[in-house]
């Protein structure tokens, strides 16, 4: 935790010096003693630690000082620093100014020069002006802070970002807490601009792009090495196990991952049939220790950059990323998965991150403790995050297409949602429009069978409605069944008895795509048993294809 600071403001420099003494020798174990020689001075330093979220617990400044009082000084940090606690040095002359700024700065306390002896005049006062300091104040958190609204889809997005890579960071609420929006308001010049992230450092982003948060949070954005044996794009449970097994057997790995390793298990609020975890794992905790895991073996895993193109340049293949950087390998192995297909209805895309939300939004669900909230959607993620949610919400109502939960969910969460009190399901109904007013207050739904439409009072409501594989990028590269899943081995189009285009005296090793050396496993593969267990599976055992290739090339 940041050590809070005492500051002392004067322009003589003898009497700065002695305060300074008088200070340190008796709060230097618990405060951070610093001076200032004006006012002015003291502003800035008083601006530049609250950037750094470092607290002021006590000004203790002369009245007498040319350009700024001290009661204008003291007046003027209330913005910046409003717990603080504040003193005015005074000689007796100005009594009458130091009575008045009680009222008019909620001045705390005067004193008159000299202080000595400091044990009698100085620290008493002094002391308990520090406890009630302390008693107040919550101690500042010594990492990263996001400063921003929760209406605010972008501040959503950089603590979805940061959580989901596990980067700690301390949500700073701009509606709740009345100095962080004058912060955001001193440096982004705007409260709009949002979300303010404030580094330890003392740095700071406003409104960053993903990628500028990834760099400045650490996280690897940049490849080590021009040249790898194998690339994997996409950090799930497919990419994260084919990159583990390829650095443990030796090949120069890079696995490229546009948004936080994990993929759509590291947003599963409770992965219950995963071998090995009888009490069930989060997908964020599984996701931890395979990116640990993967990384003790060598692989390098780049966040914040998606993959957008792929070439053939034989033996080599290319990968080009968002940023028109590049990457060769011998091998390459799509582990892209899938993702939410979004709803589409009026309104949705207004309130998307202020209360409509894609998947189990976990870092969400505190915020609507004790709200009505619905999920959408009738199969076993969203029963997952039905049960999720209503561990927090007072009433989570189910908004299921079909008329029964069952066959599209698995018998067991069918009986935990039946027991649970909280949980309704509504069947039969299809989501109309949404409306709300900076947030989601109304889902209107309608029975397309019946033909009758409700609206239904909600704070939030996280949609579960299937999935479309993530290969529009290699759409006219790579041979894609009708939904753009990627075929592979011997599922690929036959032509005359090979398989479409393709020119190897060989057939296509398992998991091989159209072009040889570029290989897919996991969610985003035809076929694909889309299960964590499965894409694992998938993961590791590409890598066995990769290593016959390896031997061609
Ligand atoms: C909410 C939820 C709960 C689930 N619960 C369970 C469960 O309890 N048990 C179970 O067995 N299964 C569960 N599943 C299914 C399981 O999570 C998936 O089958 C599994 O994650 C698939 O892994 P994957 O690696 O193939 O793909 P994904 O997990 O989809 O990962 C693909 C990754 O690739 C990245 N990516 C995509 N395109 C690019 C690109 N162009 N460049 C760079 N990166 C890219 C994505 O950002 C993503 O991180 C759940 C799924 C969800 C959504």
């Amino acid at each position: 935790m940041v050590k809070p600071v005492i500051l002392a403001v004067d322009d003589d420099a003898s009497v700065l010096g002695a305060v300074e003494r008088d200070l340190r020798q008796h709060y230097r174990a618990d405060y951070r003693v610093m001076r200032a020689a004006s006012g002015a001075e003291a502003l800035e330093t008083a601006k530049e630690l609250a950037a750094r979220s470092t607290p002021i617990a006590l000004f203790l400044a002369d009245q007498r000082m040319p350009g700024m009082t001290g009661i204008e000084m003291l007046r003027a940090v209330r913005q910046v620093h409003p717990s603080s606690r504040r003193v005015l040095l005074t000689a007796y002359a100005d009594t009458d100014v130091a009575i008045a700024g009680i009222n008019d700065i909620g001045l705390d306390h005067y004193l008159m020069k000299p202080w000595d002896p400091p044990e009698q005049r100085l620290y008493p006062v002094l002391d308990d002006l520090l406890s009630e300091w302390r008693s107040r104040v919550r101690p500042t958190f010594d990492g990263i802070r996001v400063v921003g609204s929760q209406w605010s889809p972008e501040s959503f997005e950089a603590k979805e970002f940061l959580s989901r890579n596990r980067v700690p960071y301390e949500w700073v609420d701009i509606d709740a807490d009345a100095a962080a929006r004058a912060l955001v308001k001193s440096v982004a010049g705007d409260v709009d601009k949002l979300p303010v992230v404030l580094f330890p450092d003392g740095t700071r982003l406003i409104a960053p792009t993903t990628i500028e948060l990834a760099t400045k949070a650490g996280l690897q954005t940049q490849a080590n090495r021009p040249f790898y044996d194998v690339i994997v794009i996409g950090g799930g449970p497919a990419g994260l196990a084919n990159a583990l097994y390829a650095a443990s057997e030796g090949l120069r790995t890079v696995l490229v991952e546009s948004q936080a390793p994990g993929g759509q298990a590291g947003t599963s609020s409770m992965i219950e049939n995963y071998l090995g975890f009888p009490a069930g794992v989060t997908g964020a905790d599984l996701a931890g220790r395979a990116v640990a895991q993967a990384r003790r073996f060598g692989a390098e895993i780049i966040s914040a950059h998606k993959v957008v193109g792929l070439r053939r340049e034989d033996p080599y293949r290319v990968v080009v990323l968002d940023d028109a950087s590049e990457l060769t390998a011998y091998a390459v192995v799509l582990a892209t998965g899938m993702s939410a297909r979004m709803l589409d209805a009026p309104g949705l895309a207004q309130l998307q991150g202020v209360g409509v939300y894609y998947g189990a939004a976990m870092t969400e669900a505190a915020r609507y403790r004790a709200k009505d909230v619905c999920v959408v959607g009738g199969a076993n993620s969203a029963g997952q995050g039905a049960l999720f949610f209503s561990r927090y919400a007072r009433r989570v109502t189910m908004l299921v297409r079909a008329p029964d939960l069952q066959p599209t969910m698995s018998r067991y969460l069918v009986d935990r949602i039946r027991s649970a009190s909280n949980i309704d399901v509504i069947n039969g109904v299809e989501v109309q429009a949404v409306t709300g007013n900076g947030s989601l207050e109304t889902i209107t739904v309608k029975s397309p069978e019946r033909g009758d439409e409700r609206a239904i009072p909600a704070s939030a409501m996280f949609i579960f409605i299937g999935v479309k594989p993530h290969t529009e990028e290699f759409a006219g590269i790579l041979e894609r069944d009708e939904a753009g899943f990627l075929l592979t081995g011997a599922e690929l189009p036959q032509e005359h008895g090979r398989p479409r285009g393709w020119t190897l005296e060989r057939p296509p090793f398992m998991f091989e795509t159209s072009i040889p050396g570029v290989f897919a496993a996991g969610d985003v593969r035809a076929g694909a048993n889309r299960r964590v267990a499965a894409a694992v599976g998938e993961g590791s055992a590409a890598i066995h294809s990769v290593h016959r290739y390896l031997r061609t090339v």
